[in-house]
């Protein structure tokens, strides 16, 4: 029978939830001083053996959840063999893999095999973790996977490369993650996933993880899980995450950004647009207005977009201007400000882009700015993701209705259906141009599909 743990009873300490003295160890070390609901709930389960099926937003602590209770599995396997009992997971041999972790993009094969790595410090390199991506080189990563990999974290297409080049094998993988399944299905990697899955052994612990779940995850959610565990992260990001919409006339929303961004002085700002162009036109159009933006899409090298990132999290890159593809999996720590200046295409795709905000207990802020040609599609996010905002305006920057093409309806926010809990209330709003993070523009519903 599946067990469904919708409630966060979260235990205060990670000592309760059977985790070994050595990863204790290293939480404390890294100040994590309590698990996050979904680690609470995950990591028991996991560490039994069960398949899981996880409902969480990047920021949620998703990571630990799954590589601490691996980790352990992995590393008491290995005792045990070097101790003459064959058990437990499958060590490293040969061109083999125990644990497979699939990710969407290069940026969060990378983050997550780091995160991976720093957790099993104490084990002395007992478990060897890989991270294999495209955009770089495949020499080195077939050098690293000589001799096989305990934990292998992998893009699809550049582990289908290198499986066809014999430089892996999947036939011992015991535990299979998949982390962002959505994300992953939606850029398109259904085809690899679907091979690579039919390469790994039947019998093995899937876990996985997804912030929505349309139709395409359900189905593969059927087709892998043995009897899982469903674990819901109700909202754990809501009470931490503002969300704002402001109208704006339309060709004015790069001036109506500057001005915000100055008045607010906002740092680690992530602006999102649709298309690669489109990032280097505004990061071109704010240097003019005296912003100085980066760019973050998939036509940057490698080593750029490294450089680009680390500026970033450093602080020194005040404004990011990426795609969804690019930001995809971005790890970077309470990040305060997202903002939309192109709508993303679905509205799954918006609470994925709202999610890099608030992250792991701050509150962030995300918002959108629209002009009268968005107004149809924001109201179809708000449907489709169950929020409803006021309409705001920026100071200075106030809707000329006499410029708004009659051919557009107007915009009037949808209201909420009676006793939906709209949560702000208008007496909060001071000014309606100044940000203030004490103010509640909205909710998030993770019910999102
Ligand atoms: P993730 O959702 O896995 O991307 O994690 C988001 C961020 O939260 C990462 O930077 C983690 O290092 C951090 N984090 C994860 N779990 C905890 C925790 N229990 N306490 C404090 N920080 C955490």
């Amino acid at each position: 029978m599946t067990t469904t743990h919708t409630e966060a009873a979260t235990p205060a300490h990670f000592a309760a939830l059977g985790l070994s003295p050595l990863l204790l160890a290293r939480l404390a070390e890294l100040n994590y001083q309590q698990p996050t609901p979904i680690q609470a709930q995950a990591i028991p389960s996991v560490l039994a053996g069960r398949d899981l099926i996880a409902g969480a937003n990047t920021g949620s602590g998703k990571t630990a959840a799954f590589a601490l209770p691996l980790l352990q599995q992995l590393h008491g396997g290995k005792s045990q063999l070097s101790a003459g009992h064959r058990s437990g997971s499958q060590s490293a041999a040969g061109n083999n893999v125990s644990a497979l972790v699939l990710v969407p993009t290069r940026e969060l094969a990378k983050q997550v095999a780091d995160n991976i790595r720093s957790y099993a410090v104490h084990f002395n390199g007992a478990i060897k973790t890989v991270a294999v991506f495209g955009g770089v080189s495949v020499n080195a990563q077939m050098q690293a996977l000589r001799g096989g990999t305990d934990i292998l974290v992998a893009t699809p297409g550049r582990l289908l490369d290198l499986i066809a080049s014999h430089a892996i094998k999947l036939d011992k993988v015991a535990h299979l993650v998949l982390d962002e399944a959505d994300r992953m299905l939606s850029l398109g990697f259904t085809k690899e996933l679907t091979a690579l899955l039919a390469l790994t052994p039947k019998s093995k612990q899937t876990l996985l993880f997804s912030a929505t779940f349309p139709e395409q995850v359900k189905a593969l959610t059927a087709q892998l899980l043995n009897n899982p565990v469903e674990i819901q992260v109700q909202s754990a990001d809501a009470s931490t995450l503002v969300q704002r919409v402001f109208t704006v006339n339309k060709g004015e929303k790069t001036a109506a950004l500057a001005h915000l961004i100055k008045a607010n002085e906002w740092r680690q700002t992530l602006v999102f647009v649709n298309a690669k162009k489109g990032c280097e036109h505004l990061a071109y159009k704010l240097s003019k207005l005296g912003i100085s933006a980066e760019v973050f899409h998939g036509d940057k090298a490698q080593g750029a977009r490294s450089r680009v990132l680390a500026g970033f999290k450093a602080g020194d890159i005040a404004v990011l201007i990426a795609t969804d593809i690019a930001a995809r999996g971005l790890d970077i720590e309470k990040l305060p400000v997202v903002i939309n200046i192109d709508l993303p295409r679905s509205p799954s795709d918006y609470m994925h882009r709202i999610g890099r905000s608030g992250r792991a207990g701050e509150v962030g802020l995300a918002l959108s700015l629209i002009d009268y040609e968005d107004y149809h599609h924001f109201k179809i996010i708000e449907k489709k993701n169950k929020i409803w905002l006021e309409r705001e305006q920026v100071e200075g920057f106030e809707v000329d209705e006499s410029r708004i093409d009659p051919s557009y309806v107007a915009d009037k926010p949808m209201a909420p259906p009676a006793g939906s809990g709209k949560k702000k209330a208008k007496k909060n709003l001071k000014s309606k141009s100044s940000i203030n993070t004490d103010i509640w523009a909205g909710y998030l519903d993770s019910d999102a599909e």
